[in-house]
This record gives structure tokens, sequence and C-alpha cells, in this order.
């Protein structure tokens, strides 16, 4: 099948390629139709490795992901033909003690689409346990579906925090991950959220997605206009979006005392952590890793009319054009938030 392969670091190509795939009895076949880039797939694409994960052999790329249902397993029981889908790109060994323990994003076991050695679903077709794959309500989008695997890591974050109803938030970083995570934050009862980066078309499309506040950390200073909106207080949640190791190591200087701090981005590179800062507020200091049971709950929001992600949703490409979209991704225009790839159905 044709597919579109990362051959070594810097090296796209768009051929054919075999992917030996059974159909168990609790699998299903997945006709993909709309798969989103993702900055991981980016950087694979740039630089070969993201921390131990190393590209040593041609792998397929993409992981954000929605489709047709074409097959079914014998054992299936929820999921039909023709149903239209979004799936979880990582399968965790059901009989682990993370998955036990409902933990199941930190199994160590788990093969997660185009994360080496494993390939991705930049392909016409792929087989994937039914418990991983969920059912768009008809009125979103294969476009919308496939913005949930991202929107999860937004929603997972909302749930770390354990926003209470009227909570204030900073989200620091306006990329995809930012903007889901200020979405999920609204959706979770924050009354508003502060959002920050540098890239000032960014900000101005944030501030059209709901209580948002943008803030351009290189002309305003966050702190006095966090204080600002809660009468010196401080925000009850901050969300580091960015991975910026600047902008990670200040975190706890928005924040109000026994706020919580969620860790979102991942740096490329070890951040500072101010303990002292984190003491005297006796900051709740949270990470997240991917996510685990969000998507049915990701996709109600959506479905319900409480959570929009399409208008970042900004650039489209056929997937011929697969390699130039990794290419215009690979230097994203400051007013870009998300590219997708369409595949012929
Ligand atoms: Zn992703």
């Amino acid at each position: 099948m044709a597919a579109l392969v990362l051959e070594k670091v810097k090296e796209l190509s768009l051929r054919d390629i075999t992917v030996e795939e059974s159909l168990g009895p609790h699998d299903v076949r997945i006709a993909i139709h709309t798969v989103g880039v993702c900055g991981s797939d980016v950087h694979y694409y740039q630089h070969g490795a993201i921390g131990p994960f190393v590209v040593n052999k041609p792998m397929i790329l993409g992981h954000e992901a929605s489709g047709t249902i074409i097959e079914v397993g014998e054992q299936v029981g929820a999921l039909r033909v023709g149903d239209r889908v979004c799936m979880e790109p990582g399968i965790p060994n059901p009989n682990s003690q993370a998955t036990r323990l409902g933990l199941y994003n930190l199994d160590p076991a788990v093969v997660f689409w185009a994360t080496p050695p494993v390939h991705g679903i930049l392909r016409p077709t792929v087989v994937h346990p039914a418990n991983f794959t969920f059912k768009l309500p008809d009125n979103i989008s294969f476009a919308e579906g496939a913005m949930v695997e991202p929107l999860a890591v937004g929603m997972h974050a909302a749930n770390k925090a354990r926003i209470k109803p009227g909570d204030v938030a900073v989200v620091v970083g306006a990329g995809p991950i930012g903007m889901v995570t200020a979405l999920s934050a609204l959706a979770g009862g924050c009354s508003q959220v502060i959002l920050t980066d540098v890239e000032q078309p960014k900000l101005d499309l944030g501030a059209t997605l709901g209580a948002i506040t943008p803030v351009n950390i290189s002309e305003q200073n966050l702190v006095e206009v966090v204080s600002g909106l809660t009468d010196g207080w401080g925000a009850d949640i901050v969300f580091e979006c960015s991975g910026n190791a600047r902008a990670a190591a200040g975190v706890f200087e928005p924040l109000c005392p026994a706020g919580c701090v969620v860790y979102v981005g991942m740096p490329g590179a070890p951040v500072p952590y101010n303990v002292v800062a984190a003491q005297i507020k006796e900051a709740r200091v949270e990470h997240v890793f991917r996510y685990a049971h969000v998507y049915p709950r990701a996709l109600s929001l959506m479905g319900s009319g409480r959570l929009n992600v399409k208008p970042l949703i900004t650039d489209k490409f056929t997937f011929e054009e697969s390699i130039e979209a990794f290419d215009f991704a690979s230097h994203m225009p400051p007013a870009s938030v998300k590219a997708q790839i369409e595949l012929p159905q």
C-alpha cells in the first residue's frame, strides 16, 4: 500500500510499503480519511529521534486520525462497517500493572503509532482494537475527528488540574496543545483563560475561541496582567504548554497561593525548577503524558457544541502533497495552528 514513509532523518517518501496486519476477533479495519500533522511527527522528520525513541529503519508517520470502518472482527460488539470513527493511537498491554491500575498511558509496553519502531497511519487502511476506536457524533467532521488526539492531551491536563467552577487559568504557549488546553480548561469550568505566546497571529486566533485574554509576552508582563485580572491574587492554575525552558522556569510567578501547575509541553532539554517559588505558595504540581480515558468525553463535548476545534484547523493538504505538508509544518507560519492531510476515499 502507498504510505508516507520516513526513510531516515530529513528524508520522506510517498511509496509502496508492506505492513503485515491481520484482523483479530476484537479488531476493526479502518479506511483512513484525515490525519493531523503533529509536532512529534515533524520532530522525527527533522531530528530522527525524541528522547529514547530513535528512527533506525523506515517508519510510516502520522498518529492523529479519523476514518471509516470497513471490516469488523467477529467479537466486536458496538462498531459496524460504515461507522465514522477516530482512534486512540496508543495500545497498552491490557494485562499490565499500569493498565490494571487505570494508568494505561503509562504502560511501558504501550504500542503507539509513529513512535519507533511502530508504523503510523499515513496510509490507506489500518487494523486497530475496537476498544480504542470511537464513533464520531453525526455533526462532527472527519477533520474534527482527527483533532481528538491532540484535544485529548488538553482534556487530560484539565483533569489533572482538578478545575473548580470559576477558576482562572493561565495557558503558556498558543501552539496546538496550548489551544486545546485552553478550550478544555473553559469546558472544564474555568471562568477565563489567559493565553500567552510571542506570536501575535496565534494569540489573535486564541482570543476568538471563548473567554480568552491573549498576552503577548514579548510586549506585556504576564504577572502584571494576571494580577490585574485577579485583584492581585494570581491564577488558580498554570498550564505550561510551550515546552520552552524560560517559560517553564517562570510558571510559579503568576500562580495564586496553593494553586496548581500542570506541565503539559515536553521540553527538548531539561528546564529549571524553582523549588522555593513552589514552596512559598504550597503549589500543587502535576504532569501529563499523553492521556487516558478521555476520548468519549472529548467527543461528547464536541458533539454537544460545547467545544469547537474547527478554528484550529488552519491548513489542508492532499495525500499526494504529504511531503509538502511536512515541509510546511517544519516551518509553520505564525498564523497556522494545525495542518491536516486528507486521504483519497
Ligand atoms: Zn499528536
